[in-house]
């Protein structure tokens, strides 16, 4: 094993213990399993039993039900034997969250229970203690003793345990041991699993979920080093990115966390939590994990073509991002910047730029700029001939660039070759493209980007036509850093996908798994000429269905913009918008989340970097918002409790008049301006 996977340079999965949960068994290269959760009352049988069937129907291998007490638990049986009765067979799963009680009722009935080691045991009182060893120690007896009564259930009746943690919910004792880290969430993990292999009870799976992707990334390595180095085997690990929101939010979040770990061989079963209904989770999950399995992904596994890396300059368990210097607004200290491909628009007019960001304002003869307005357009061989907004500039081919006017607004872009041969060039930036292992020759000789090292007027972008490109991309960054080469560097990747959920997670993948290691002084996404004609004959469903929140005349340009941005939020690299962590909602939801999240959206979109929230019970979702600045939480029927932070500020408001309430909230503590 290389640090937390098999290879940082060739797909290879990691390989994991075998767990059997009903007839279905998960880990040990078994295939990916897909997941989602139920949202209706558990009491309510029949509708659990037909929202179930949705979702088994759309391809979920595992259903998980909520079982928030011990009548929930039982009512698990009747689920489960309509269910027979109607000839589904797909294992459930009862998701425990602080009722011991419950789960043993559930492990006797169902085929899997989740339990969640923050609340398992403990109450969360949001304390610190400074515990002396002795009593860290008596603590973890009283867990053994809480705990082992489930394991020998489970043990008996051949059910299968998730020991779930979750970075919102982690103990005080944790909390004031470790922080609210990703050791902490490591060790919440493992304190369980030592209790369960001393029973010799190993039908068990692993999760690290948080809401945010970097946090989870890095506790799932952690993890696998972990169980690694203390027990020389891995147990099968279920990946998620909790509370990960709506459309394209969601999407994109998931897919950076899910998707950066999946590109390293890691996961047995998926589920991302999105604030939709259940059977909508399923086909995100698919094409996250069919980008592993499709015919031509034997190239994946192709060795020799990158260099292997034996050692790494960066660590992968903690965020740091690579050294730069700053060529103009690139690279150093700054932002990433976003690059927007407009090579495929024949005739640019101001309209366009619409898309990325930029309104012009005919009567104050001003443009106006969002806080996703791209940097950057990339026109190919194009001029423009209307006066552009002060802060855009223009990449284009360099016999083009000799033609432009203006050097501070027009910047050449070169291959390595061409850029070493190239006179004149320009004074202040260059762009040179690099391809990264994509053939099979000379695939150590790093001449030509020697170079280049250190031009202080040349930002590198970097791609690679490799199947398995990003840790193609990542072996170049891996190499720079080894070089002391500082250039800045702009992650270039193209989508041959054809569906825009299919883009959203290839880009949010291959740049976001970069993103979260610190690599990357900008994004640039572009799409194969096959999939930007798809895409622009029917961008409006195809778009919509991803992302939902888009108006019906956007444009494939506005749809790359907005990607792009999400994934830069999503990585926490740069942030352009309001966040929102809203549960994806279960049985225990008081409220339609939904419709709320939509109605909070709607008002508070405008609010750049605020994060917001949105969580159904307040059972959980004070634990589960982890660090979000602002909770509107389901606190009984028709109740609303907000938060600031932590702090409970308004308790129990009437839900007709809450989001009113959370205005004036946000007002109350500067973290509201007017829209517009
Ligand atoms: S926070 Fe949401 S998903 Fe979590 S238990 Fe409560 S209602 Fe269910």
């Amino acid at each position: 094993m290389q640090l937390y996977c098999n290879s940082l340079t060739h797909y290879s999965r990691l390989a994991t213990r075998e767990v059997k949960i009903g007839d279905l068994l998960l880990g040990n290269f078994n295939p990916i399993r897909l997941q989602t959760m139920t949202t209706t009352d558990t009491m309510d049988t029949q509708a659990t039993v037909e929202q179930s069937i949705r979702c088994i129907e759309a391809g979920a291998e595992l259903v998980r039900i909520t079982a928030p007490s011990k009548k929930e638990a039982e009512n698990l049986r009747l689920i489960k034997e309509e269910l027979h009765r109607r000839g589904y067979k797909t294992p459930l799963v009862a998701d425990i969250h602080f009722t011991p009680n419950a789960a043993e009722i559930a492990a006797r009935i169902v085929e899997k229970v989740r339990v969640n080691p923050g609340n398992y045991v403990d109450k969360k009182k949001f304390e610190q203690i400074d515990y002396t060893d002795a009593e860290y120690a008596e603590e973890i007896e009283r867990i053994t003793e809480r705990f082992t009564p489930l394991v020998k259930i489970c043990k008996e009746y051949g059910t299968a345990m998730r020991i779930g943690t979750n970075h919102g919910s982690l103990s005080d004792r944790i909390m004031s041991r470790y922080g609210d880290t990703p050791m902490g969430m490591v060790e919440s993990a493992m304190e369980f699993l030592r209790i369960a292999r001393y029973e010799s009870y190993h039908n068990i799976v692993l999760s690290m979920k948080a809401s945010n992707p970097q946090v989870m990334v890095q506790a799932y390595r952690l993890l696998i080093e972990q169980m690694d180095a203390e027990f020389g085997e891995i147990y099968p690990l279920h990946l998620g990115v909790t509370e990960a929101g709506d459309g394209e939010d969601g999407r994109v979040k998931s897919a950076a966390g899910i998707g950066t770990l999946l590109e390293d061989g890691i996961g047995d079963t998926v589920r991302v939590s999105l604030t939709e209904d259940p059977e909508f989770e399923i086909p995100v999950c698919r094409d996250l994990v069919k980008r592993y399995s499709l015919p031509s992904s034997g190239e994946f596994t192709k060795e020799g073509r990158v260099p292997t890396a034996d050692t790494i300059p960066y660590s992968p368990f903690n965020y740091s991002r690579r050294e730069s210097f700053a060529v103009d607004n690139i690279g150093g200290k700054q932002v990433p910047v976003v690059i927007a491909d407009f090579s495929r628009i024949e005739k640019i007019s101001p309209q366009h730029l619409n898309a990325i960001g930029y309104t012009y304002d005919e009567a104050r003869d001003k443009w106006n700029i969002s806080d996703a307005a791209a940097d950057y357009i990339f026109t190919g061989h194009q001029l423009i001939d209307f006066a552009l907004p002060g802060t855009l500039k223009v990449i284009v081919y360099p016999a083009t660039w000799r033609l432009a006017t203006d050097p501070l607004k027009y910047f050449p872009i070169y291959d390595t070759g061409g850029y070493l041969e190239a006179a004149p060039k320009s004074q202040s930036l260059n762009f040179v493209m690099i391809d990264c292992f994509s053939d099979d020759t000379a695939i150590n000789d790093f001449t030509h980007i020697d170079r280049l090292a250190n031009d202080k007027t040349v930002v590198f972008c970097v791609s690679s036509k490799n199947k398995h490109a990003m840790p193609a991309v990542r072996r170049m960054l891996i190499e720079l850093m080894n070089r002391r080469i500082l250039n800045p560097v702009i992650l270039t990747c193209d989508s041959h996908w054809q569906t825009a959920d299919e883009h959203l997670i290839h880009y949010a993948t291959e740049t976001g798994a970069l993103l979260l290691d610190g690599f990357g002084d900008g994004i640039c996404l572009g799409m194969s000429a096959n999939s930007y004609q798809s895409a622009s004959a029917n961008t409006a469903d195809q778009m919509n269905a991803a992302g939902r929140n888009y108006t019906s005349n956007l444009s494939v340009e506005q749809f790359i913009n907005s990607t792009a941005f999400t994934i830069l939020q999503a990585t926490r690299t740069r942030i352009s918008k309001t966040e929102y962590i809203s549960c994806p909602s279960c049985g225990r939801t008081l409220f339609d989340l939904q419709e709320t999240t939509a109605k909070i959206r709607s008002v508070t979109h405008h609010l750049k970097g605020v994060k917001i929230a949105i969580m159904g019970c307040i059972v959980n979702g004070p634990g589960e918002m982890a660090d979000a600045d602002f909770g509107y939480v389901g606190s009984g029927v028709g109740k609303i409790t907000l938060y600031k932070g932590k702090e409970i500020v308004k308790r129990n408001v009437d839900s007709a008049i809450a989001v009113d309430e959370l205005i004036g909230l946000l007002k109350e503590n500067e973290a509201w301006v007017d829209p517009g």
